[in-house]
């Protein structure tokens, strides 16, 4: 064995030992993603979100904590969940199914029973050894495609420590490691996970602070300081900007983003994401009010449009 082999391995050993048995909660683990990154990638999506963007496609990543999710149309009315639910949050009232979910506490007995699949807890504590070991089973597919993991959500950074622990170990077995952030964070905890990643992904919805905490629940300042700190780093950055009817579909705010983003040193290129209303069923399955239940989608034309805008400076800019 070469020194360097002995070295490597230590270090491969160490970073296990360290993080291996760190726990955080995530949602999915989705193989064979292509929109998060280059390549073939594996995306794992956190539980638990610092912002409230009212267009969310994944409310399931919001709240931190594992919760049941309803998909009240596949129901049988086998009666099967009441039994089983000793917490006593399925009820009938006036002759209709309702479900109290204060009283749940996501155990997960009803869902393991409902045949019809209605039910399903959503949230999963894993240790960064469960998610390695799941993301290094297409360890051949980011070979060929120069692909690698992804940590989206949700926010990574709200479970830093997981979030960390699966870079640093993916980052030892030889993977490229990228994560999707809002970037809304001291500036410290952003930098804490930088020398394990070798791609930033970040969202800049609006340029208006004001704009921005209406539809997001938070204002922009920090979020922007911290795009011009990454925009200076060493690492590939990519800025994406989610297209909302209303919001920001218009020359004007693209433009505005996009003058922005054309001043980060480091920027690969901007990507403009058509807004899309697949959430409904999510929303109501958690119960959780859908403020962008009837939106419709930008067209082609308006994001070709909005994408030409953004090239005007100067920038490699392209639409999802
Ligand atoms: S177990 Fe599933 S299918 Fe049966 S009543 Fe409950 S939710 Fe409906
Ligand atoms: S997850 Fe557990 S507590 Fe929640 S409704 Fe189902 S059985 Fe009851």
């Amino acid at each position: 064995m070469e020194p360097s082999d002995k070295v490597l391995q230590q270090e491969k050993v160490s970073a296990r030992a360290q993080w291996g048995t760190v726990t955080g909660t995530i949602t999915n683990i989705q193989r064979f993603s292509i929109h998060d990154g280059p390549g073939i990638r594996t995306t794992v999506f956190l539980k638990g979100c610092n912002l409230r963007c009212f267009w969310c496609h994944n409310p399931e990543t919001l709240r931190p904590q594992p919760e049941l999710q309803i998909f009240a149309s596949r129901c049988i009315g086998c009666g099967e969940c009441f039994k089983r639910c000793a917490q006593g949050a399925h009820v009938i009232v006036d002759g209709q199914r309702k479900f109290l979910r204060e009283k749940c506490i996501a155990c997960g007995a009803c869902a393991e029973t409902c045949y019809a699949q209605t039910l399903q807890i959503v949230g999963e504590v894993k240790t960064v050894d469960q998610v390695v070991e799941e993301v290094l089973r297409d360890r051949a597919f980011y070979e060929t495609s120069k692909g690698g993991v992804t940590l989206s959500g949700g926010e990574p950074l709200l479970q830093r420590d997981f979030t960390y622990g699966i870079l640093a170990v993916c980052r030892e077995e030889g993977i490229h490691t990228a994560i999707e952030t809002a970037a809304n964070f001291p500036w410290e905890r952003i930098a804490s996970i930088l020398p394990v990643t070798d791609l930033v992904m970040m969202d800049i919805k609006l340029m208006d602070s004001a704009k921005h905490r209406e539809c997001t629940g938070v204002p922009n300042e920090r979020i922007l300081e911290n795009a011009k700190r990454l925009g200076e780093q060493p690492i590939p950055l990519i800025v994406r900007t989610p297209i909302i009817p209303g919001v920001n579909d218009t020359p004007e705010e693209v433009a505005a983003i996009a003058a922005f983003v054309a001043q980060l040193p480091n920027l690969v290129y901007y990507e403009l994401l058509p807004f899309h209303p697949m959430a409904t069923s999510k929303y109501d399955g958690l119960d959780m009010e859908y403020r962008a239940r009837t939106l419709k989608p930008p067209s082609k034309a308006t994001m070709d449009e909005l994408t030409r805008v953004a090239a005007e400076y100067g920038i490699r800019a392209r639409h999802g």
